[in-house]
């Protein structure tokens, strides 16, 4: 028998592995050349799709606002005392890899091989895989080799939907106001920008999307990004004798003299780093973006200081070349604002314990919409999702493990219905 946590996420999988499978064939890529929210028409497709599936289920006042985002009640069984408590989820999927034409996979019954997915020679070795080794008898579900998957973060869109109809279905079941949130360009940063908390209305909530069985994650790096932009002269080959001056080798110089012992490749746990994401370049302009992530205020300072005098100091070389750095701060660690609030944390882990799973309580290599919406003033730690391997196309995720969030959801409603 397939290892599901518990019966009532056993219930819950088929219809939670329909809508997902409908979810991610929707392309809802974002682009980080926003000029309007959300960045790009998939996601309203997806957006517009939930709205109607949310008034079929019941959640009569489901609306889609002029900025992409979803917000949908479901009123609470009981007396209502229980505080509005909040569930999240993103439906774009990174701008690192495509998303278009996703054609899902389900390989029932994993039996702990390689997986040879149809295309580009893409393959799931569980040696390299670590998530993937002991996942023998879960339903795995993987691309086909040449699209990300999106279970980042449609497994959150379809576990909170799976888990609401079920709630929704079943009103013995206590469960407190829930407010549900889909919101658009996670990916690039804006998932928070334009979330309106107050009409939320939620004292706290949760985000559904993260990645292994059992994570509760309420610290999240804290983020900048840098622009560097070197100018150069552009003169004719020919004629450059004494003129030129080659903005892109002034690039690559920097780059080749940034650490590479402080690269996300060469770092884990609770190191940061910089990472230089896109460069783009001609003789007279070069651009390195690049971001710097701890989770130290101070370290994060001191990596973009790194960062800004390596750039200063190759291109002070060349007198004639220009250099502008334009950094900007992304979002903060959440968990300062969430440890004013220890009932958010504690009701999740109760919560995946009821589900028979132990909480693992990892910071999180990146950031959440709720590192932003903690800033803001609606406290919102990180849950599993069951998905893996994000932003590649060797993005993957278990049936059982997105059931078991699914079943949490519902476990978590029914352990906040029990507080004043
Ligand atoms: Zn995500």
């Amino acid at each position: 028998m397939a290892p599901f946590t518990s019966p009532l996420a056993e219930e819950l999988a088929p219809e939670l592995l329909e809508r997902f499978l409908r979810y991610v064939r929707v392309d809802t890529q974002s682009t980080r050349d926003r000029t309007q929210s959300p960045s790009t028409p998939g996601q309203l497709e997806l957006s517009r799709m939930l709205v109607d599936e949310l008034k079929q289920i019941g959640l009569g006042d489901a609306e889609l606002d002029e900025h992409g985002y979803v917000m949908a009640t479901l009123p609470a069984t009981g007396n209502g005392d229980a505080p509005t408590i909040g569930l999240i989820a993103h439906v774009d999927t990174s701008p690192d890899e495509s998303g278009t034409g996703v054609e899902p996979i389900v390989h029932r019954g994993y039996d702990g091989a390689v997986l040879s997915l149809p295309r580009n020679g893409a393959v799931l070795d569980p040696a390299v895989l670590k998530e993937l080794a002991g996942k023998e008898g879960h339903d795995i579900v993987t691309t086909s080799g040449d699209t990300l998957l999106g279970a980042d973060d449609k497994a959150g869109v379809a576990e909170i939907m799976t888990a609401v109809a079920y709630l929704a279905a079943h009103p013995e079941v206590p469960r407190p106001t829930l407010r549900v949130g889909f919101t658009p360009d996670e990916e690039i940063g804006h998932g928070a920008t334009l979330f309106d908390i107050e009409r939320f209305g939620a004292v706290c909530a949760y985000t559904l999307d993260g990645s292994k069985l059992g994570e509760l994650q309420d610290e999240t790096f804290t983020a900048a990004e840098a622009i560097i932009t070197v100018r150069g002269v552009e003169t004719h080959p020919g004629f450059a004798t004494g003129k030129m001056v080659n903005a892109t080798r002034l690039a690559g110089e920097i780059l080749a003299a940034l650490p590479a012992d402080l690269t996300p490749e060469a770092t884990a746990d609770r190191q940061g780093f910089i990472h230089v994401y896109e460069v783009s370049g001609t003789v007279g302009k070069a651009v390195i973006r690049a971001i710097a992530r701890d989770f130290d205020d101070d370290l994060l300072e001191q990596h973009i200081a790194l960062l800004r005098r390596t750039a200063e100091e190759v291109v002070a070389a060349e007198p004639r070349a220009r250099l502008d750095i334009d950094v900007s701060h992304q979002y903060p660690n959440m968990r300062t604002y969430i440890e004013r609030f220890p009932a958010v944390v504690e009701a999740a882990e109760e919560a995946i314990r009821g589900e028979g799973i132990e909480p693992v309580r990892t910071p999180i290599r990146g950031g959440t919409d709720g590192s932003r919406l903690s800033q803001m003033g609606l406290p919102t730690p990180n849950l599993f999702t069951g998905g893996h391997e994000y932003h590649s196309v060797r993005e993957w995720a278990s049936v059982q493990e997105m059931a078991a969030a699914a079943a949490t959801i519902v476990r978590l409603a029914g352990v906040w219905a029990k507080r004043p």
